[in-house]
């Protein structure tokens, strides 16, 4: 579960004073696939780093799952941060020297998860994004589909309660691409971990549960897709 209730947020000061959420409520109910939508600039990056804790509000509260994070001292934030949040990147963000196995197992090594459980783990994730073969490769060895996986298996591989994911496809081709949304869907499915996913991809949007679309800040739009409408993006 995500939730915002007045949340504000603004960037600069004075004369450059930008405010990026203006009292912004939503909640995303646990297992829900919600895609984030809106023009450039509407505010969308700015409400997942609140969410994964990366930034504050000025007012209001952002909760996830039983934790008010928007409230929590840094060291609980970080805390929170390695057990519960996913969060994949438009740019991957992968350690170039380590491999796809090592980048995934990065996050489980910072939380003092033993060798035997980390190897299962890991080959469990790489399983589910469909990596087995690739675990030995660096990303300078992937393709741009291929790292975006590896991410995806480093924010899952926690068994976080929410995945995070700021247009995890703008740096992909339109295959490569839609691989990465139907991937994400059927990980929704699977697991039922919560999604907030940034995409400009309306086709995609339109399969998943829920649409939210932000302007200036605020949601214009929320619209609940009955489950009987979704549907595999891929078959349109
Ligand atoms: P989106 O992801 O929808 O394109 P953002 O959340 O990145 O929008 O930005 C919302 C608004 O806040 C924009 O006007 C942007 O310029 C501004 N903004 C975001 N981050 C910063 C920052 N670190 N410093 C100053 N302004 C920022
Ligand atoms: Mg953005």
């Amino acid at each position: 579960m995500i939730e915002f209730t007045g949340v504000h947020k603004a960037f600069g000061d004075g004369a450059v004073r930008i405010e990026a959420l203006r009292g912004l409520e939503l909640r995303v109910p646990a297992g829900q696939l919600c895609a984030l939508m809106g023009p450039s600039g509407s505010g969308k990056s700015t409400v997942l780093h609140l969410a994964a804790g990366l930034t504050r509000p000025e007012k209001g509260h952002v909760r996830v799952g039983d934790h008010a994070i928007s409230e929590l001292d840094d060291q609980a934030l970080t805390d929170i941060r390695r057990h519960e949040i996913g969060v994949v990147f438009q740019f991957f963000n992968l350690l170039p020297y380590l491999t796809a196995y090592e980048n995934i197992a990065l996050p489980l090594r910072l939380n003092g998860v033993q060798d035997q459980e980390e190897c299962q783990r890991v080959a469990d994730t790489l399983r589910l994004v469909g990596l087995t073969e690739r675990q030995d490769h660096k990303p300078n060895e992937l393709s741009g589909g291929e790292m975006q996986r590896v991410a995806i298996a480093r924010a899952l591989v926690i068994s976080p309660s929410v995945i995070l994911a700021d247009e995890p496809t703008g740096n992909l081709d339109t295959t490569s691409g839609r691989q990465i949304m139907d991937l994400l869907q059927d990980i929704n499915e699977e697991t039922g971990v919560t999604m907030l996913i940034v995409t400009h991809d309306p086709v995609w949007g339109a399969s998943c549960d829920r649409i939210l679309r932000l302007v200036d800040g605020r949601i214009d739009e929320d619209v609940a897709l009955a489950s009987g409408q979704r549907a595999p993006a891929t078959a349109t």
